[in-house]
C-alpha cells in the first residue's frame, strides 16, 4: 500500500494538511496522531485569538473538537499510533516508520509534530512532577481551587495561565527571572491588575519542597543572592518548549532534512524542506509564530503543494 500523503500528527498543522489534502483530490491520505488529535491548544483554557471562534471562555478543546469531523467528512483516515522515523527510499518515496514496528510507504509527507512544554530545571521538579509540578493550567488548576499556587515564566503562556488560576486558586504568585515579559501588552496590564497575583520579578526558581503528600512550596534565588520560600502545593511551569523533530532524525544520527541550529525544520514560503516532497509545518518549522491559526495556514499551503508534487509524480 502507497499512501498519496502521509501526515505526521493531528494538531492544527497536521488537521488542516489533511483537510486540504483530501478536498484537494489526493485520494490515499492517514494522518498519524499518537494521541487526541487537536494539538497543545486543547490545554488551554482559553483562546481569544483564533480568528471568527468569539464564544465567551471558549477553551483549546472547544474550538478544536469539530476538526476532524470535518477532516473525515472529505477522506481524511486517522490512525492513532506514534511515528518514530520517516526516512526515504531510493525511489523518492518515503518510509513511516511506526512504533508497533510496522511501516507505511508514501508519496509525500506533511510533519506537523509540533512542540513539548520545556522543563526549567530546580531542584525536585522531576521528582515532584505530576504531582504538584504541572505544566498544564486547564488539566491541574481545578487540584488547587481556593489554595495558593506558584507559576514559573514570563512569556504568554505564563501569563495567560496565570490569569486562569487566579479565577480558580487563592493567591498566584508568579515567578520570572527578569523584570520584562514576553508577552502581549494587553495581556501584561490584565496580569498586573489583578488582585490575587503577585509578582516575584528577578527570581530564579531554585528548589521546589516537599512531603511524601506532595509540594510545599519553592525557593527562589532573589536578585540580591537571597532565598525566598513561597508555600503553595501547587507549581506550574510555562518556560517554553522543545520541537518535536525527532520523526526526521535517521539511523545514522543526521536528519532527513536541513535543520537551524535550534532544531527547526528549514522551510521556503511554501513549507517545503530541503527534500522534494516533504513539507514542514506549525510550531516545529523555522520562524514558526507558535499560533494556531499559523499551523492551520502552514497545514493548507503544505497541502496546495503536496498536492502539485504528487500530480507531477503521475505524469512522469
Ligand atoms: P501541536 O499543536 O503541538 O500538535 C502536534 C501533534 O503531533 C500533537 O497532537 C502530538 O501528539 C502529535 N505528535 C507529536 N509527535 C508525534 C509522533 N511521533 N507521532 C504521532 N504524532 C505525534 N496559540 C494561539 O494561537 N492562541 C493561543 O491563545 C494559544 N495559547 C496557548 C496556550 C498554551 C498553554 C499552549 C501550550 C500553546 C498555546 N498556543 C496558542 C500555541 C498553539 O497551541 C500552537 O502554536 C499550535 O498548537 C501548534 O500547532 P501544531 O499543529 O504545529 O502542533
Ligand atoms: P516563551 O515565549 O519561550 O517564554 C518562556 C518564558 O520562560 C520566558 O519568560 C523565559 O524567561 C522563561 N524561562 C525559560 N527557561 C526558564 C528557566 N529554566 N527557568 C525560569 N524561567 C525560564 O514560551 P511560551 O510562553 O510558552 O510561548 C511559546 C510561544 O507560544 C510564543 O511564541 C508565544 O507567543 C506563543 N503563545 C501565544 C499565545 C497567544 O497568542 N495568546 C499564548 C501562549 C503561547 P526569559 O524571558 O528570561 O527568557
Amino acid at each position: 500500500m502507497m499512501l498519496d500523503c502521509a501526515i505526521i500528527g493531528g494538531g492544527p498543522a497536521g488537521l488542516t494538511a489533511g483537510l486540504y489534502a483530501t478536498r484537494g483530490g489526493l485520494d490515499n491520505v492517514t494522518m498519524f496522531e499518537k494521541g487526541m488529535p487537536g494539538g497543545q491548544i486543547t490545554q488551554s483554557s482559553e483562546i481569544e485569538n483564533y480568528p471568527g471562534a468569539t464564544g465567551h471562555n471558549l477553551s483549546g478543546m472547544d474550538l478544536m473538537i469539530p476538526w476532524p469531523e470535518q477532516c473525515q467528512r472529505f477522506g481524511l483516515k486517522h490512525e492513532m499510533s506514534e511515528v518514530t522515523r520517516v526516512s526515504q527510499n531510493s525511489d523518492k518515496t518515503f518510509t513511516i516508520s511506526k512504533s508497533d514496528g510496522s511501516s507505511i510507504m508514501a508519496k509525500s509527507v506533511i510533519v506537523g509534530t509540533g512542540s513539548t512544554p520545556k522543563r526549567a530545571g530546580f531542584e525536585g521538579e522531576d521528582k515532584y512532577f505530576g504531582r504538584g509540578v504541572s505544566t498544564c493550567a486547564t488539566c491541574d488548576g481545578f487540584f488547587y481551587k481556593g489554595k495558593e499556587v506558584v507559576v514559573i515564566g514570563g512569556g504568554d503562556t505564563a501569563l495567560e495561565e496565570a490569569l486562569y488560576l487566579s479565577k480558580i486558586c487563592s493567591k498566584v504568585t508568579l515567578v520570572h527571572r527578569r523584570d520584562t515579559f514576553r508577552s502581549a501588552p494587553s495581556t501584561i496590564d490584565r496580569v498586573k491588575n489583578t488582585d490575587n497575583i503577585e509578582l516575584v520579578l528577578n527570581a530564579v526558581p531554585k528548589e521546589v519542597t516537599g512531603d511524601p503528600m506532595g509540594v510545599t512550596g519553592l525557593d527562589v534565588i532573589l536578585s540580591d543572592g537571597t532565598i525566598r520560600h513561597i508555600d503553595a502545593p501547587g507549581v506550574f511551569t510555562f518556560v517554553g518548549n522543545d520541537v518535536n523533530n525527532q520523526v526526521l532524525l535517521q539511523e545514522d544520527g543526521s536528519f532527513l532534512c536541513d535543520m537551524t541550529p535550534s532544531g527547526q525544520v528549514k522551510v521556503d514560503i511554501n513549507m517545503r524542506t530541503s527534500v522534494a516532497g516533504l513539507y514542514a509545518t506549525g510550531d516545529m518549522r523555522e520562524d514558526a509564530p507558535k499560533q494556531v491559526v499559523c499551523a492551520a495556514g502552514d497545514g493548507a499551503v503544505a497541502a496546495l503543494q503536496a498536492i502539485t508534487y504528487v500530480d507531477e509524480l503521475s505524469h512522469h
